[in-house]
């Protein structure tokens, strides 16, 4: 009998090199190879009869060989096969495919899956390099007549699961090897998810989710398993996403469990806020703000999450919260991903908060060392109430004497609670000094990224979650266009037009300096083109992350006073640069920046009142998925709709960089198409731990607990959890 734990060598067929072949696919143990799903299923049950076929379908056919062979065009050898049910025929064609030449012989039986479509001239019905099984393979030997006839019954007359390959494991070798771990899987298969919530979910065993996953029902709807959907695809994404929430739900409790600051929010800090702020603001900033400080006055850390799109007004709200903590005695550490974006934060800062006596320092990485131990000096007597810097703050290991709030900005990845942790060795001194025992700094961690609510609240089920859904006022939304660079004059004409309205105008481009193989176009050369010739008698300034921290500083400082009238800029300008003025975007090469970032780009402009223009300049071919970015930040401003399309195209893991985020990669379940799940996965995880009550007995909870603790280590291989 075979355990889930059991290495997966154990199972028969699999030997050390095959074993190895699946570690690489991260398949160790049985249960890691029963949990290899299908990607898609052939309905051989009820095959398409080729008669019936209709162009423009995804169909499976079983049929028989007739005759193939391989015929020469003069572009390309092209290997044709025609396959017969009764009278009927079909043919199949495949491009380059010599090797296919002598893999075939009349009679065989073979099952095809491909899309139908009509040869243009003899309106004949084919399919174009379907993806093709023969069945009952002449070529597989030294198996008996019986053994045969079993292995074929997997191949026909059911519906059949199709693996996605890897190397020399075919699809039908995967079905055959899962099919003998299963056959000789131990019946015992525990369920760790408690009784009441498998009622409330409608779960049915494992031990049947397991073998309906891979061999279907013959009544099974294919649409059903297609999408995932079977009562069997749920139960098994549901038991991955229940113990991930329910760790993640551990860990929020855990938090709350911690001591604190609980910071008092009188009638004088009320004040001292109310006196910095420069404008009226929004209602959402209320509401966040709100949401903020009645965290900031509890007795546990606040760990929460702020997000807004792009120009929503995350800054202020941030400092109206680091006034918070200053007021109470406290210093704040507010960190940028980038030290053009601390600078920015510095200045806006000591605009906004000098006035009223605040202290504010800046500590970035470039920083000459005599001044920065002199700054770090500040911060260890407590005498610097704001302390700005890039995230490389966490990693200096900077010491605060009385470290209240830690605000970090345009966090897009996620990652970022683990390296809180060495924000926490600043308390260390203090403790034996045996001053004030360290309380836990309250976090606030601001994004743009536009993950949808539910999927945010669920997924970071450790942070609580502030939205700010509504743009200050005045705004006019940005007008975006898509023009090739051939049209190129009649955009600079426009960079000018807005210039002489007293405008500015960025100009983005993809690379530092042009590479021999690269066709693009470089802001180097670029800037010495629009500087030198089509912008002459314009102020043309240039910024990019190779120029030294005080020149990048002086560019931005220059262009924020309006000194410049065109930023010629890489990515570097991509987040948080706040320079009211700039009414005009030319992005060129558009076609090779991602969504996110297009959008982010994009977000430079359109934050005062006048109206704003993003032209998306793209110079030579662009893909088809290119195409759909484009288009989609031509449709729209929204971030949110924006961001799901993004997610679509890139997929959740490549999205959220889910490896650095430290968040799990999940092996049935995608956050996207289950985001339904996850939400009840999350219910469910906090009502079991709120137990134990009349549904829930303590013994399950914490049997629960136990399976939860094992799967967080070795499945998703995220850090232990309490
Ligand atoms: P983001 O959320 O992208 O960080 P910022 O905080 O940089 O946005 O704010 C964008 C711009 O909007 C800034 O110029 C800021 O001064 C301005 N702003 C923010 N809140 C308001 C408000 N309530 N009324 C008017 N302008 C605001
Ligand atoms: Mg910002």
């Amino acid at each position: 009998m075979l355990e889930l734990s059991t290495p997966v060598q154990y199972v028969k067929g699999v030997g050390p090199r095959i074993a190895e072949m699946l570690a690489a696919k991260g398949i160790h143990t049985v249960g890691d190879l029963v949990h290899y799903l299908p990607f898609r299923y052939e309905d051989r049950l009820n095959p398409r009869g080729i008669a019936e076929l209709r162009a423009g379908e995804m169909a499976t056919v079983v049929g028989e060989v007739r005759n193939s062979g391989l015929f020469r065009t003069r572009s390309m050898p092209i290997f044709q096969l025609t396959v017969g049910q009764g009278r009927a025929r079909l043919r199949c064609l495949w491009f380059h495919a010599t090797y296919l030449q002598d893999k075939f012989q009349p009679g065989q039986m073979i099952a095809l899956y491909g899309k139908v479509e009509e040869d243009q001239r003899t309106r004949e019905l084919q399919i174009i390099q379907p993806q093709f099984e023969l069945l009952g393979d002449p070529t597989d030997s030294g198996e008996n007549g019986a053994e045969k006839k079993a292995a074929q019954s997997l191949e026909i007359g059911r519906i059949v699961p199709i693996y996605e390959a890897t190397g020399k494991l075919t699809p039908r070798w995967f079905r055959r090897i899962i099919r003998t771990a299963l056959d000789n899987l131990t019946p015992e298969l525990p369920d760790a998810i408690p009784a009441a919530v498998r009622a409330h979910m409608g779960l049915i065993s494992p031990r049947a989710a397991l073998w309906n996953v891979h061999w279907p029902e013959p009544g099974e709807s294919l649409q059903d398993l297609q999408s995932s959907r079977t009562p069997a695809h749920i139960r098994m994404i549901f038991d991955e996403l229940f113990f991930v929430e329910l760790g993640l739900e551990l860990k929020r409790r855990q938090q709350k469990a911690q001591t604190g600051v609980a910071f008092r929010l009188d009638d004088g800090v009320r004040a001292a806020i109310k006196k910095i702020l420069p404008f009226h603001p929004t209602g959402a900033q209320k509401r966040v703000l709100k949401e903020i400080a009645s965290d900031m006055e509890k007795p546990y850390p606040m760990r929460r999450l702020l997000q807004g799109d792009v120009g929503s007004g995350k800054t202020i709200v941030a400092f109206e919260a680091a006034i918070i903590a200053i007021e109470n005695g406290y210093q704040v550490a507010l960190m940028a991903p980038t030290e053009i974006l601390a600078q920015q934060h510095y200045f806006s800062a000591r605009r906004i908060l000098e006035n009223a006596g605040y202290r504010i320092v800046l500590l970035t990485g470039s920083l000459e060392s005599d001044r920065k131990r002199e700054i770090r000096r500040h911060i260890a007597q407590g005498s610097a109430q704001l302390v700005i810097g890039t995230h490389a703050l966490l990693e200096e290991k900077v010491e605060f004497a009385r470290p209240g709030l830690v605000i970090v900005d345009e966090q897009h990845r996620f990652g970022v609670m683990q390296r809180l942790k060495l924000m926490k060795k600043s308390g260390d001194s203090e403790e034996k000094d045996g001053a004030t025992a360290a309380a836990e700094p309250d976090v606030l961690v601001m994004t743009a990224t536009p993950i949808p609510r539910t999927l945010a609240l669920t997924l970071y089920g450790d942070l609580d979650l502030s939205v700010l859904d509504e743009l200050p006022p005045g705004r006019t939304p940005i007008v975006t266009r898509q023009v090739s660079d051939d049209q190129s004059s009649k955009v600079w004409d426009f960079v000018r037009k807005q210039v002489a309205a007293g405008h500015q105008v960025y100009v983005v481009y993809p690379v530092i300096a042009e590479n021999e193989e690269s066709e693009l176009k470089a802001a180097i050369k670029m800037y010495r083109e629009l500087s030198g010739a089509i912008f002459k008698d314009l102020k043309v300034g240039l910024l990019h992350g190779r120029l030294d921290a005080d020149l990048k500083d002086q560019v931005m400082r220059m262009f924020q006073k309006g000194e410049l009238q065109i930023l010629v800029a890489t990515t570097v300008i991509e987040v948080g640069v706040d320079v009211p003025n700039a009414t005009m975007m030319v992005i060129e090469h558009a076609e090779r920046f991602g969504l996110a970032q297009l959008h982010q780009l994009r977000g430079r402009i359109g934050r005062g009142a006048a109206k704003s223009y993003c032209v998306l300049m793209t110079g030579g071919k662009v893909t088809e998925e290119g195409q759909r970015r484009l288009d989609a930040m031509v449709r729209t401003n929204d971030g949110f709709q924006i961001a799901e399309l993004d997610l679509e195209l890139r997929g959740p893991g490549e999205f959220f960089g889910t490896r650095q985020a430290g968040l799990p990669s999940f092996r049935v379940a995608n956050i996207i198409r289950d985001a339904q799940l996850l939400e009840s996965a999350k219910r469910e995880a906090a009502a079991v731990l709120a137990g134990p009550n009349a549904e829930i007995s303590s013994e399950e909870i914490s049997r629960a607990l136990v399976q939860m603790r094992a799967r967080w280590q070795h499945t998703y291989g995220l850090v232990e959890v309490g």
